[in-house]
């Protein structure tokens, strides 16, 4: 039986974990649960999966969650120091991290520090601070479980393999919802269009993200420090029907992928259960429903995005933190109707030649970007 965190219980990746949690009691126990400030759905899980303590981000609910789980003996914690003192605890197996954004990169950082094994569904923590964690990983002899889809495909697709041998990595992509969308209406694309994903069902984030083709630009510098291949051997492919998730090209041309439906609750499972395989309880892949899988190119002009994330991976030192913040808050911009879409990639260009870049960060130079970056975002806004 795994001891388990959840950091960020209440998102798509945390609900979907508990989901995973449920139909594995025998595998799988939740021994700490934090939200940000949704207080009604930690209440409601704590209640059903009994954490020993959670923690919720915003202060100003502490109470409320405090006086609701009082009764069942669960110690409640608040505010940032809650979240990663929840992260560094040392009493559990596995620590699943599911914090959207860059708040997700402390607990990450602190769970590492503590010696324990992380699940990472946030790959912000990654793209900001790959080397350093990276550093941590051998300091610690310690791993990373990569939960993304696209990652968890690639590395499906190497267990048993050397990494050596690996020639290419084949990302793909689903698109988003202006794949086939004009680009001379880009600039009217409003946060409705862009919250309606084709394939997938996720938080708000990560969905405009993937409209954008950010998603697949941070998932490009995911990959290159979660394998250590370099970037110009990562490629992105668009497959409209998210069935391969992903691709590892080896150095005698065989080619591998891992395919399935596209729910997050097979990777999640994944990542919570290795080196087990744990058997479906969910619906099953039917190639007579799918009936075709397609692959294309993708739009470099229309979705900027792609590029800006290879040339801030070329680039490193802060480049890729600087990338990641400004999309974080531009994104949050546009979701409230501040700027439009296509200011989005236009902010981390621009940030990218205006703000200065910090060679081998320490975890200090990549918090003054999570400040230098907002500002950077809400002075363009203004
Ligand atoms: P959601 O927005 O659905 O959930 C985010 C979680 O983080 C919530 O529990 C939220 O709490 C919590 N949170 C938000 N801000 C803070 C904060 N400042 N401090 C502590 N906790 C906070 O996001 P997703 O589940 O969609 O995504 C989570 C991560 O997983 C992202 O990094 C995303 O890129 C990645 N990912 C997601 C996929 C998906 O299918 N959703 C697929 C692949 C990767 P609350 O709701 O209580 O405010």
């Amino acid at each position: 039986m795994k001891q388990i965190s959840i950091l960020g219980s209440t998102g798509s990746i945390g609900t979907n974990a508990l989901r995973v949690v449920e139909a594995n009691p025998e595998h799988f126990s939740v021994r700490y649960l934090t939200a940000g400030k949704n207080a009604e759905r930690l209440i409601e899980q704590a209640r059903k999966f009994h954490p020993k303590v959670v923690a919720i981000a915003d202060e100003t609910l502490a109470n409320e969650v405090h006086n609701e789980l009082r009764p069942l003996h669960i110690e409640v914690l608040s505010g940032k120091t809650g979240i990663n003192d929840l992260a560094a605890a040392t009493d559990v197996d596995l620590v699943l991290n599911a914090i959207v954004g860059s708040a997700g990169l402390e607990p990450s950082y602190n769970a590492l520090k503590a010696g324990k094994n992380i699940a990472l569904s946030n790959k912000e923590s990654l793209v900001m601070a790959g080397e350093l964690i990276n550093r941590l990983l051998i300091e610690k002899n310690l791993k990373i479980f990569p939960v993304d889809s696209e990652h968890s495909a690639i590395w499906q697709c190497i267990v048993g393999e050397d990494n050596k041998n690996i020639r290419r990595i084949i990302l793909t992509g689903s698109g988003g919802p202006f794949r086939t969308f004009p680009i001379e209406q880009f600039d009217h694309i409003t946060p409705e269009q862009a919250l309606k994903h084709p394939t997938w069902n996720m938080g708000k984030k990560i969905t405009i993200d993937s409209a954008t083709m950010m998603n697949k630009g941070l998932e490009i510098i995911e990959a290159h420090y979660l394998f250590g291949v370099a970037p110009e051997n990562i490629e992105v492919v668009i497959h409209p029907q998210s069935i391969v998730h992903s691709m590892v090209e080896f150095i005698d041309g065989s080619i591998k992928a891992q395919m399935g439906l596209p729910d997050m609750k097979l990777p999640i499972q994944y990542a919570l259960g290795y080196p087990e395989r744990l058997p479906v309880v969910w619906e099953n892949t039917d190639f007579m429903k799918i009936r075709e899988l397609t692959f294309e190119a993708p739009d470099f002009a229309k979705f900027p995005s792609l590029k800006l994330a290879y040339n801030a991976l070329q680039r490193g030192g802060t480049a890729p933190a600087i990338l990641n913040v400004v999309n974080e808050y531009a994104v949050y911009a546009f979701l409230e109707n501040k700027i439009r879409f296509i200011d989005i990639p236009r902010f981390v260009e621009d940030a990218l030649t205006d703000l200065s870049i910090v060679d081998n960060p320490e975890l200090g130079d990549i918090l003054e970007v999570e400040q230098s970056g907002r500002e950077f975002v809400e002075r363009k806004v203004r």
